[in-house]
């Protein structure tokens, strides 16, 4: 099976979950399975090429998942992304409109140095809400958004309209 179809069939589809009308991408499937998992790892640090990169900015909390490995193999530093309150140290915060309500997140503010180069890595980009809110956190921490790579994109919700012109790299499209 090729990658595509293997991340297809590694990922469950829950109706009506967390909440009614959404439809949630259960990626534990895919984690389970070690071929689908470090087929995924080894397809990001290859798109990007090792040596491109001096930080991995994960998002809470599936994005942790991925973006620790591929820091490793990348041979870069791994940045966590959190929801408000998580961080111990100083932090920067960015607030994004939800469908309803808000959300906040927030990164250290001495996670970056001056003009790193960062990969914002996540499972699902879906409006595009978080993924742009923390590409604006690393902005603000003094990196470089390299671009946001993410297992899935649903096309639908239009994320990327959100990202400007930060390069968007999903491994699957729906
Ligand atoms: P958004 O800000 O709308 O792009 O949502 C992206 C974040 O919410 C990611 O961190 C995803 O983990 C999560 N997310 C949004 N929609 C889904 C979905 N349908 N299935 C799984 N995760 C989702």
């Amino acid at each position: 099976m090729d990658l595509e179809r293997l991340i297809l069939d590694r990922i469950r589809d829950i109706p009506e979950y967390p909440k009614p009308g959404v439809m949630f991408k259960d990626i534990t499937p895919l984690l389970a399975d070690h071929v689908a998992f470090a087929g995924v790892v080894d397809a990001v640090v290859n798109h990007y090429g090792r040596g491109t990169v001096d930080k991995i900015v994960g998002i809470e909390a599936r994005g942790f998942i991925l973006a620790a490995p591929v820091a490793y193999h990348f041979g870069a530093g791994f940045v966590p992304v959190r929801k408000k309150g998580k961080l111990p140290s100083r932090t920067l915060e960015e607030t994004y409109d939800l469908e309803y309500g808000s959300e906040t997140i927030q990164m250290h503010a001495d996670a970056l140095g001056p003009g790193e180069r960062v990969l914002i890595v996540d499972d699902v980009l879906a409006t595009g809400g978080t993924a742009g809110a923390t590409a604006e956190l690393v902005r603000r921490g003094g990196g470089e958004v390299v671009g946001l790579s993410v297992l899935m994109e649903l096309s639908f919700l239009h994320g990327r309209e959100k990202l400007g012109n930060t390069d968007v790299h999903a491994l699957v499209t729906v």
